[in-house]
């Protein structure tokens, strides 16, 4: 047993800051000392002046704020190389003119730059978790390539292997179409090559209503009901979801997914603009998870999700950016300010949605959208030490009257002092422990778009 006051040794201590728990008592701790065992928090409390605590690395946080790291529950990495291309259109417009002619063409370089933009950028706006939704699958080779830059980066990600089984009269490309059995071998192969269960998860999925044909939605969620591999989707984004449902199979998508069982809780929807109230209790009911993306939302024109409706039905509610050629970046400090906004501005309420609920969704929802609730989410013994650190001490952030008000509505990039993935500090103070600096990245971007 130790004395009383004996050392106590950690990986890593964290002091000094404003800590925002994000747990079930809304706890906030001020001038608190976080300590990190192998990755885990072992402990949490108030700075005593008579405890001595021991570390292999201290990062001083005094004046800072302490928050759980952001889950970004869904991009498209190869789209960061896309930023502004096709603005200014609707969805199938956009995608014809941006997404889809890039998105056939796309080299293992270009890949691969494109990822470690996109979890570089995520990283510095304190995003510690990143889902990748993958669907350019002319070459399996892609995802491999994508998953070493996403890994590099030391971020904690989700390579979400989707799959089109069909799509040519809604301009497809005829390179992405592919048997459901041959998506889900690749989904088992990469599942068996990469997963580990926590730094790194595959999961399956459909990519959209109107490329998916019924037997490839029975197949996947056959498979991951039997693999125990949780599946997403993006789903009613705009009318053409239901449309082209009705047209082929004379039902509304959410009536043909709930038809074949495939509403559950380990289905996570991206989206649902277009949800009416009937479907808003299913989500709820069924246990799934909405990834609500409100830039992409209101750059493409498609709408606003009712995400107060959707959590006062109890469902589960995180947050994505979306690819960066609809958003146009992958900063989930921008993500939370514009879910906030466009609800009290579309309801006319001040109230709808407060700086608390939106980053309860970055990080709370994101974290049991991924079933990880019990391991991420919140700043608490025993969960894993993903942590950001937010400096509120530049001219946008000054006063700071209200942690989470500020973080919400008065931050930018410049206030991520410190990215923190499982208890290694990933970024610092414009610094990537990847090694890869970021002037330099830019400049190898550069060279490949010039070439
Ligand atoms: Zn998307």
């Amino acid at each position: 047993m130790l004395a009383a006051n004996a050392a106590r040794e950690f990986d890593l201590l964290v002091e000094g800051a404003t800590v925002v728990t994000m747990d079930a008592q809304d706890t906030t701790i001020d001038d608190c000392v976080i300590g990190v065992t192998n990755g885990s928090i072992t402990l949490l409390e108030k700075r005593r002046p008579d405890a001595s605590y021991l570390a292999n690395e201290v990062i001083d946080a005094r004046g800072m704020v302490a928050l759980p790291g952001f889950v970004n529950t869904h991009t498209h990495c190869f789209q960061s190389l896309l930023k502004g291309l096709g603005a200014d259109l609707p969805l199938i417009g956009w995608l014809n003119s941006s997404v889809q002619p890039f998105g056939v063409r796309v080299t293992h370089r270009q890949q691969e730059l494109a990822a470690l933009l996109t979890c570089m950028e995520a990283l510095k706006s304190g995003c510690t978790t990143l889902c990748e939704f993958f669907y350019t699958n002319q070459d399996p080779e892609l995802a491999d390539v994508c998953v070493e830059a996403m890994r590099r980066t030391g971020i904690r990600s989700v390579l979400m292997r989707t799959f089109q089984d069909l799509g040519q009269e809604y301009n497809t490309p005829d390179c992405y179409i592919e048997p459901v059995e041959t998506a889900l071998a690749e989904v088992e192969r990469l599942g068996r090559t990469y997963d580990d269960g926590d730094m790194l998860s595959v999961w399956a999925g459909p990519d959209v209503t109107w490329a998916t044909s019924k037997r490839g939605y029975e197949k996947t969620l056959e498979y991951c009901l039997a693999a125990g591999v949780r599946y997403t989707m993006h789903l009613k984004e705009t009318p053409e979801d239901d449309d082209m449902c009705r047209r082929y199979y004379g039902t509304g998508i959410v009536e043909l997914l709930d038809k074949i069982g495939f509403l559950t809780s380990k289905f996570l929807a991206v989206h649902c603009v277009g949800l009416d109230e009937h479907e808003v209790e299913l989500f709820a009911e069924r246990g799934v998870s909405v990834s609500h993306n409100p830039a992409t939302n209101l750059y493409l024109g498609s709408g606003i999700a009712p995400i107060p409706a959707l959590l006062a039905a109890g469902a589960n509610v995180c947050l994505g950016t979306d690819g960066a050629a609809s958003n146009n970046a992958t900063d989930m400090l921008d993500a939370m300010r514009l879910a906030a906004l466009m609800q009290k501005g579309a309801l006319r309420d001040a109230t709808a949605m407060s700086a608390r609920d939106v980053v309860r969704m970055a990080t709370v929802g994101g974290a049991k959208a991924l079933g990880r609730e019990g391991e991420l989410g919140t700043i608490e013994v025993g969960k894993r030490a993903d942590l950001v650190l937010f400096d509120p001490n530049h001219l946008k952030s000054t006063p700071m009257h209200d942690p989470l008000a500020t973080v919400v509505y008065s931050s930018s990039l410049e206030n991520i002092d410190t990215t923190i993935v499982n208890g290694t500090v990933a970024y610092r103070k414009g610094r990537f422990a990847c090694g890869v600096e970021e002037a330099e990245l830019l400049e190898w971007i550069r060279d490949e778009l010039r070439a």
